[in-house]
């Protein structure tokens, strides 16, 4: 849960506004957090289950084809770096039109 919180990156203003207010104290931290929510993943998040179904995917899907990660942005198989570009997998579709058609033809066998 650490790692799907705290290793994609927030968006950058949450950064550059967290360290012109120095919000070293827990309550100007959570101030922050409300601003930005939506924007990124926290602890406790009901969008959690359908994030570690992309890294599942992910890890899967190298499994089977020895091929890593996806060039396409709203593909579950790309290797996001930002909370936002996670979150914006989360919609459909799924896939990217090449990778549906690799899960398809792998489903048949
Ligand atoms: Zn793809």
């Amino acid at each position: 849960m650490t790692g799907l919180v705290e290793a994609p990156a927030k968006p950058k203003e949450f950064y550059l506004e967290k360290q012109f207010h120095a919000t070293g104290d827990a309550a100007g931290l959570e101030a922050l957090k409300e601003k930005y929510r939506g924007r990124f993943l926290d602890y406790g998040d009901p969008r959690t289950t359908e994030v570690v179904k992309g890294y599942v995917m992910q890890a899967v899907f190298y499994q089977l084809t020895g091929e890593a990660f996806c060039p396409e942005k709203r593909c579950r198989l790309y290797n996001a770096h930002w909370q936002e570009e996670v979150l914006a997998q989360l919609s459909e579709p799924e896939f990217c039109p090449a990778h549906r058609r690799r899960l398809e033809a792998l489903a048949r066998g």
